[in-house]
Order: C-alpha cells, then structure tokens, then sequence
C-alpha cells in the first residue's frame, strides 16, 4: 500500500485539535497517532478539547493528556464540566466551546468522533465539529463500546508496536475511575489496533482506523528544501493558506 504524508515543507507548524466528549475519548480513538506523530513532526502542536468532566475525571484527562503529549508539542488543552451522557440538552454550550476551540487554534487537522457513534454524547460531538470546521481536514476516530457501532474505516495509521502498548498502558494507569467498566481492558483497545493492523497491513501488526469523509489531494509537491534539495510527496488538507 503506498502511504501517503502530510508534507513537512507545506506547514511552519502542524496543529492539531482532538474533540473529545469524555474525559478518554481521544486517548482510545487516536492516542497511538499522537504518540506517533511526535516521533516524526517536529513541529506539531497537538490540543485538546474535552467537553465532559467531573472532578475526579477532569484530574484523569489532565494527567492523561501530560503523558501522551510532551511539552514540546502540548497546545491548548481544555476539559469543560458538561455533564456526561447529557449533551443533546447541552448543544449550545457544546457548539460554542467547540467555536471557541475553532478561533483560538485554527487546526490544520481535527480529529473527533464517528459521525455512525451510537453514543448519543459522541454522535452530537461528530455532528458540530462538521458544522464549524467548514474548510478543514477531519478524520473521526474510533471507540469500541457495548453499542456494537464499529464500522469499516476507509483511512488507517500504522503504529508501532511500542506505541500500540504505551497507548493500552497509558489508559489503563490513568482512568482509575473506569475500572469498573467491563469494556475497560487493555485487551479490547490492543485487539481493535491488531485488527486495524491486520486491515491497513502494518508492518507492526498494529494501526489505527479512522473515516475520512473529505479530503483534498494536491498534485502539487512543495518547493524543495533549500537545506536538502529535496521535495516530497504532498497530501496536503484544505487549509495549507493558512500556513502558507
Ligand atoms: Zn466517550
């Protein structure tokens, strides 16, 4: 399979916003993607807007957040106090932190949820990162649940098997509170990465699914670095303008 990449001359910097309803969405949806990332973009920046917390989950998905991210690529990281399970009685506040988050990164990526998510939570989410990321590239991500809502994704990151057992690790450290869960076992998010893997062929065995609805192609390969000569191969999203 020919990967594509995003092209390291089209960005001064790659921004990147995660959309989470819960305090580890984005840790389950696309937590091995972070972690990859960083190894190869030095210049990412990486936020992350959660929109449901309690105490004790907001203290979670901080701690979470400062282990998958380092420092170097740590952006605007928000987690709001809506009530979980609650956010289609909440969808102006939903929207307006979700614009909030739009006007202060302006993300060359966002990652979010399934728009197909049965989770009433996760659904809503999906559906107003649509509504106001009106010129941007998003990817929605995956999170396997009693909802049986997995479908086939259509856009895959190959991972590492170090990163696909950091992200299982990481999740099962931090979210103390949802060891009760019967979903919650470092098992079910390595079986969802194997089977990923198996579809998307990685080398390691272990990838990422995520579905891509849109995406914009660029024939053109950037200007040749003037320190290596070189030029790359160019997937660029919609809003190169902006980093032009
Ligand atoms: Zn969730």
């Amino acid at each position: 399979m020919f990967p594509l990449h995003f092209a390291p001359r089209a960005f001064d910097r790659l921004d990147v916003l995660c959309i989470g309803a819960h305090c580890d969405d984005i840790e389950i949806g696309c937590g091995g993607t972070l972690l990859a990332l960083q190894r190869q973009y030095p210049r990412l920046r990486i936020h992350w807007l959660v929109l449901t917390s309690d105490p004790a989950r907001r203290r979670e998905a901080l701690r979470s957040s400062e282990d998958l991210i380092s420092s170097r690529a740590r952006g605007q990281v928000l987690v709001h106090d809506l009530p979980d399970g609650r956010l289609p009685a909440h969808f102006e506040q939903v929207k307006s932190r979700i614009a909030e988050a739009s006007a202060a990164v302006n993300p060359d990526w966002v990652l979010s949820h399934h728009g197909a998510d049965r989770h009433q939570d996760h659904a809503l989410v999906s559906a107003i990162t649509w509504q106001i990321f009106r010129d941007h590239l998003i990817w929605e991500y995956e999170i396997p649940k009693y909802d049986a809502d997995l479908g086939n994704p259509n856009a895959y990151v190959p991972l590492p098997a170090g990163v696909a057992q950091h992200k299982a690790e990481s999740i099962m450290n931090v979210f103390a509170t949802q060891r009760d869960k019967p979903w919650f076992k470092a098992e079910n998010l390595l079986a969802l990465m194997r089977l990923r893997g198996l579809e998307c062929r990685a080398e390691s065995g272990f990838a990422e699914g995520f579905h891509c609805r849109k995406l914009v192609f660029s024939p053109f390969v950037p200007d040749p670095s003037p320190e290596t000569g070189e030029g790359a191969p160019a997937i660029v999203p919609s809003t190169p303008q902006a980093r032009a």
